[in-house]
C-alpha cells in the first residue's frame, strides 16, 4: 500500500498498486485492443499528453483499473527509464525553466515565431532551397576556405525583428530579475532563443532550410540527418561580450548569421578541423581564414572547425547561431576510430602511415626479388 495525492479529487487517498509493478515499470507486448484510455489533456507533465493515452493501452491488465494518478506515475517512471541518468535531471530542469519563461514572457513580434519563408529569406536563397538540387544550392554559396560556406540568407526586416525580440526578452529579464541561463559557457550576454518560444521555428528552419544545404556539403558528418539544435544569439560591443576565444562547437554543423547592427571588428577566424585528441595542435598556414561579418549573410561550417571571434571594436554586433546536431551520427561516432575525414591532423597521420606501409611492402618485394634471383 502506498500513499499518494490523487489529483482527480485532491483528497489524500490510499491506492493499492500491484507489487510486481511498484518500482520498475513494464508494459505488455501487445495493446489491450478494446481498452478506452483516459483523457490526459489537462495533465501537467514533462511528457506529451498523447504519449500517456497511447501507453495506457499497453499497461498490464491489473493496472487498467487503478486511478489515473497512479497510471501517470507508473508510465512516467517508464518514460524516464529511457533517458540516461544525467539527462533525466537536466531535461526536467530545462523543461521547468522554459515553462516558467513561457508562462510569463509576452513576445513582441509574434510573426517571427512561425517560419514565413517569403518574409524571412532573400529570394535567391529561397529559390535555391525550393529547387532543391545540388546545382541550385551550389549556385548561391561561396566557399572562401575548404569546408566553409557563405551565402545571403535573411532579409534586413527579419534581422531587425529578431534583434528587437531579443531586446524585448532582455528587457523582461531585467525587469523581473529573472535568473537567465546564457547560451554557453563562453558568452556572458546573449539569449537562448529556444528558451523563450522560438524552438519550433528554429527546428523548422533547420529541417527545411539548413538540411538541404548540409546534405550537400556535410553528408559524411550527419549533414543529411540533422535532428536537434541549440539556437541562440550572441551580442558583442560596449557593455556586452567583446570577443570569443578559440573553440569548437557542440554541433555537427553550425549556422552563424550576422543580424546587425552597425559595428567594426568582430571577424570570425578559422584554424582548421580537429578531432578531440588533436584540438590543441598547431595550425597549418593553409588552414588560416578570417571572415568579415555582413548583416543578413550566413556562414555554414563543420562544428569541429576550430574558430573564434576577434574583438568588436566599436558598435553593437548581434549574431544568430544554430548548432545543428545528428543523433544518428553521434551514435555512430561512439564506435568509430578513424577521424581522418574530420581532422586534418588525423588525416596527416593516416597518410604518413600509408606511405610508410607502401615503403615497407616495396622493400619486402625487393628483398624477395633479390632472394629469388639468388636462388637461381
Ligand atoms: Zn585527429
Amino acid at each position: 500500500m502506498i500513499k499518494s495525492i490523487n489529483p482527480d479529487n485532491s483528497n489524500v487517498t490510499t491506492t493499492k498498486v500491484p507489487n510486481a509493478h511498484k518500482s520498475k515499470g513494464r508494459l505488455m507486448q501487445n495493446s489491450h485492443k478494446n481498452h478506452k484510455s483516459e483523457t490526459y489533456d489537462d495533465l501537467k507533465s514533462d511528457f506529451s499528453r498523447e504519449i500517456f493515452s497511447s501507453l495506457e493501452s499497453y499497461l498490464p491488465t491489473d493496472m487498467l483499473t487503478i486511478s489515473r494518478a497512479e497510471k501517470v506515475k507508473y508510465m512516467s517512471n517508464i518514460l524516464l527509464d529511457y533517458l540516461p541518468p544525467g539527462m533525466r535531471n537536466r531535461d526536467q530542469k530545462q523543461r521547468e525553466y522554459r515553462r516558467m519563461i513561457l508562462s510569463n514572457y509576452k513576445p513582441r513580434h509574434q510573426e517571427i515565431y512561425v517560419v514565413d519563408p517569403t518574409t524571412f529569406f532573400v529570394p535567391t536563397f529561397l529559390k535555391a532551397i525550393y529547387d532543391n538540387t545540388e546545382e541550385s544550392i551550389r549556385s548561391i554559396v561561396s566557399e572562401p576556405a575548404p569546408g566553409i560556406f557563405t551565402f545571403e540568407m535573411f532579409q534586413p526586416h527579419f534581422c531587425e525583428l529578431l534583434i528587437s525580440e531579443v531586446e524585448n526578452f532582455e528587457k523582461w529579464v531585467n525587469q523581473t530579475n529573472f535568473q537567465v541561463i546564457r547560451p554557453n559557457t563562453m558568452n556572458k550576454y546573449g539569449a537562448v532563443l529556444d528558451d523563450f518560444g522560438l524552438q519550433t521555428m528554429l527546428n523548422k528552419l533547420m529541417e527545411s532550410f539548413i538540411c538541404p544545404l548540409s546534405k550537400v556539403f556535410y553528408s559524411e558528418i550527419g549533414g543529411s540527418t540533422l535532428d536537434s539544435h541549440h539556437g541562440f544569439v550572441v551580442e558583442y560591443g560596449k557593455n556586452k561580450d567583446t570577443d570569443l576565444g578559440f573553440h569548437v562547437d557542440d554541433s555537427e554543423v553550425t549556422l552563424n548569421v550576422c543580424l546587425g547592427k552597425q559595428f567594426s571588428g568582430g571577424e570570425l577566424f578559422f584554424r582548421g578541423m580537429r578531432c578531440e585528441k588533436h584540438l590543441r595542435t598547431e595550425t597549418h598556414p593553409k588552414e588560416t581564414f578570417d571572415y568579415f561579418h555582413v548583416p543578413g549573410r550566413a556562414v555554414l561550417h563543420h562544428g569541429r572547425h576550430r574558430h573564434g571571434a576577434r574583438a568588436t571594436t566599436s558598435g553593437h554586433r548581434v549574431n544568430l547561431l544554430l548548432w545543428c546536431r545528428s543523433s544518428g551520427f553521434r551514435e555512430m561516432m561512439k564506435y568509430k576510430k578513424d577521424f581522418s575525414t574530420c581532422c586534418a591532423k588525423c588525416y596527416q597521420e593516416k597518410s604518413k602511415k600509408m606511405l610508410q606501409s607502401i615503403e615497407e611492402v616495396k622493400s619486402v618485394n625487393n628483398t624477395h626479388f633479390s632472394f629469388s634471383c639468388f636462388s637461381f
